[in-house]
């Protein structure tokens, strides 16, 4: 009976005294997505099973172990999304954005569900921010998406985080890769775990990115897609690297990275830092020239990435990386009486609307209880009001933290209130400059 009071396994709750810093890094994660031109779309959480089944990869881990699929009361087979670029993408077509003039750039914050093993920085509900830019085959465009990923990490104040890329090539080079890697694996066919031995012949690729430790052990030693490039490829991933390099981005060519779906095409890259234990990868995308049209859409050159939210703030706070606080409430009014509690409204509503942060009492309680609630909430000021001070139209504004007083105009609440808190972060950015000296 207690379970059904307990959020369900591998979800979560982000409380009010940590929603703030969601609200910090996805406003970051838009507005940095805007600098570079990317748009908000918002998709829905279900779709048909196929636009996943069949999308994402039918060897994918994604697809053969963590769907959440269900049939609906009308007998369709439903799926929540395990990631969105699959919706984007019939979003996208659909609606027809890919025949306009390209490359058409989205993004998105949203939640994704895959039954996995929950630990920490594995979920079963988490969040994705990502950018999908369709219609741009250029390397500039691979280099503009990492460009939009590496802006908003720096910007949130990210440190210690590597780019690994690498090009898995496309269909034609992949050919040849597939074969060498299944002479390899087959030689030691009998070290393999059980799904990789179905992978070896349904899509050897899928092994490189098995977690079972033999399996990655043996990963190491495989022939390396890179060496099998065909020539434009080759040039490609030339020209993403050039364009990495004129936007200053560092990376490292690692080819082990093969990515956990099927339709990644030429470039794949993670954001990794070894911050966050196993749940190493905070961001990874690339470039997967072959959805749109596998989805009925015309042949389309496409890109993108997801950046896990919950990784993200998890290595904030192992970094210990200081994020803007919240905002505390600017005023408490603290009425005493019926007549009062009417004023507090009227002058509450007033101050709102001013852009003031309010609070008053909305319980019917005493003074001394107020003044409980009001150090709670971290109000900056706060005034009383009793039959006095509705008299005189006067009231004693005071200081939370230094009990500084003043007496004000109720009239000219929203003046007083202004220069007050203006002063306030005077003091305090006087004090923060004499500290580091
Ligand atoms: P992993 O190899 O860690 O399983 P993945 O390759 O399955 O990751 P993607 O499908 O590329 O991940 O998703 C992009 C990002 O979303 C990941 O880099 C990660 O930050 C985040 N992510 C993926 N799965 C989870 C999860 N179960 N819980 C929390 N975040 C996740
Ligand atoms: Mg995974």
């Amino acid at each position: 009976m207690a379970e059904i009071n307990r959020a369900i396994k591998g979800t979560g709750d982000v409380l009010p005294k940590d929603s703030y810093r969601w609200q910090y890094v996805e406003k970051v994660m838009l507005d940095t997505a805007r600098l570079y031109g990317f748009r908000e779309i918002r998709v829905p959480v279900f779709e048909h099973t196929e636009v996943f089944s069949r999308n994402v990869g039918d060897t994918t881990d994604v697809v053969q172990k963590e769907m959440y699929t269900f049939d609906d009361k009308g007998g369709r087979s439903i799926t929540l999304r395990p990631e969105l670029t699959a919706g984007v993408v019939r979003s996208s077509i659909e609606h027809g954005l890919i025949y306009e003039a390209l490359p058409e750039k989205v993004c998105y914050i949203g939640g994704c569900y895959r039954y996995e093993k929950p630990q920490a920085g594995r979920l079963r509900e988490f969040h994705q921010f990502g950018i999908e830019c369709i219609g741009a085959a250029s390397p500039a465009a691979d280099a503009e998406v990492i460009s939009v990923a590496n802006q908003v990490l720096r910007t949130i104040g990210i440190e210690k985080i590597s780019l690994e890329i690498n090009s898995i090539g496309c269909p034609t080079c992949r050919k040849e890769y597939q074969k060498a890697l299944k002479d390899y694996f087959n030689a030691n066919i009998e070290e393999l775990c059980d799904t990789c031995k179905d992978r070896l012949t349904r899509n050897p690729m899928r092994i490189l990115d098995c977690k079972s430790p033999v399996c990655s052990k043996l990963s190491e030693n495989a022939p390396k897609v890179i060496d099998f490039l065909c020539d434009d490829c080759k040039e490609h991933f030339e020209g993403v690297k050039a364009h990495l390099d004129a936007a200053g981005l560092k990376y490292t060519v690692n080819p082990q990275i093969v990515r956990g779906l099927d339709y990644y095409t030429r470039t794949v890259f993670e954001f990794v830092s070894g911050d966050i234990g196993a749940q190493s990868t905070v961001c990874g995308g690339g470039r997967y020239d072959g959805l749109v049209a596998q989805m009925g859409g015309s042949n389309t050159p496409a890109l993108g990435f997801g950046m896990g939210i919950e990784r993200l703030l998890l290595l904030l706070e192992n970094q210990k990386t200081e994020l803007p606080a919240d905002s505390k409430c600017d005023l408490y009014i603290a009425p005493m009486g019926e007549k009062a509690a009417v004023k507090a409204t009227q002058l509450a509503t007033k101050l709102r609307f001013d852009g003031f942060e309010v609070a008053t009492d909305v319980c019917g309680r005493g003074l001394k209880a107020q003044m409980k609630f009001a150090d709670k909430i971290g109000a900056k000021f706060n005034i009383v009001l009793g039959d006095n001070e509705l008299e005189t139209n006067k009231a004693i504004i005071k200081n939370m933290t230094t009990g500084d007083t003043k007496e004000i105009e109720l009239d000219s609440i929203s003046d007083e209130l202004m220069s007050l808190i203006n002063r306030m972060a005077l003091e305090n950015l006087t004090d923060s400059v004499f500290n580091n000296n």
